[in-house]
C-alpha cells in the first residue's frame, strides 16, 4: 500500500475522508453508483457509466489505494410500481427481473465491483429503517409539504428557474405535473454552520469547484 499523503478523489456520492476516520485506513476510496431499475432500458447509459467507474478503481486499485467499489440497484418507487402493474407482475417480481439482467451486463463485461447492493435487500432496508428512526427521534427529519413542479419519469422535482423556456423537464424533456405530496425532510439549516465550516476547511471536499456554489 501507498503510505504518501494523497489528494482525496471525489466522483459521485463520496464520503471518502468520514469513512477514513471512521474506519481508521489510508488512502481508502469509495466509488458508489446506484442504478435506478425503471431506467433499465437505458442500458447504453448504465454500461458508460459503470465502464467509467470501473476504470477508476482499477486505476486507483493500481495505484495503491484501498478501493471499494459498489454498485447496484434501486428499487423503489412509483415509477417501479407502474411499470410493474402495466406488466401485471408484483413490483418484487419486475425488480427482481430488472436488477438481475443489470447485474448480468456487468458480470458479462467483467466489471470489478466489491459489492453489488439492492435496495430490497432485507439488511439493506433493515439498516435504512435504523438510520430513519435515529435521525427522526433526534429531530433531524420532521414531516411537511412540498409544493412544485414534479417529473414522472425522473421521479424529481425541479424548480421554475430549472425547467426549461417550454416548461419541460430539464433532464429527460419530460412533461412536468404541479404537486404537492406529503414529504419527509431533513433539517439541513440545523448542520448548516458546521457543514460550511468543514467545506471551507477542507477545499477539495467538494469537486469540480463549480459544484461548491
Ligand atoms: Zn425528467
Amino acid at each position: 500500500m501507498v503510505t504518501r499523503a494523497r489528494r482525496p478523489f471525489i466522483w459521485d456520492v463520496f464520503l471518502l475522508r468520514r469513512y477514513a476516520e471512521i474506519w481508521k485506513i489510508k488512502d481508502l476510496i469509495t466509488l458508489q453508483r446506484q442504478l435506478p431499475t425503471h431506467q433499465a432500458s437505458r442500458t447504453s447509459a448504465n454500461v458508460y457509466e459503470i465502464v467509467l467507474a470501473d476504470s477508476i478503481a482499477r486505476y486507483k486499485r493500481m495505484e495503491g489505494f484501498d478501493v471499494r467499489f459498489q454498485t447496484g440497484t434501486d428499487e423503489h418507487g412509483q415509477k417501479v410500481e407502474e411499470r410493474a402493474k402495466s406488466a401485471g407482475i408484483t413490483p418484487k417480481e419486475f425488480v427482481d427481473e430488472i436488477s438481475g439482467m443489470i447485474k448480468g451486463q456487468f458480470d458479462c463485461m467483467n466489471i470489478s465491483y466489491d459489492k453489488f447492493i439492492r435496495t430490497t435487500d432485507p439488511y439493506h432496508e433493515k439498516q435504512v429503517q435504523k438510520i430513519f428512526k435515529k435521525l427522526y427521534d433526534q429531530g433531524d427529519i420532521y414531516k411537511g409539504h412540498y409544493d412544485g413542479l414534479y417529473c414522472p419519469e425522473c421521479e424529481a422535482f425541479y424548480t421554475k428557474s430549472q425547467i426549461t423556456e417550454e416548461g419541460k423537464c430539464p433532464v429527460c424533456g419530460g412533461e412536468l405535473k404541479e404537486m404537492q405530496e406529503e414529504a419527509y425532510f431533513f433539517k439541513m439549516s440545523k448542520y448548516a454552520d458546521r457543514l460550511v465550516k468543514y467545506i471551507e476547511d477542507h477545499p477539495h471536499f467538494i469537486q469540480p469547484e463549480s459544484r461548491k456554489k
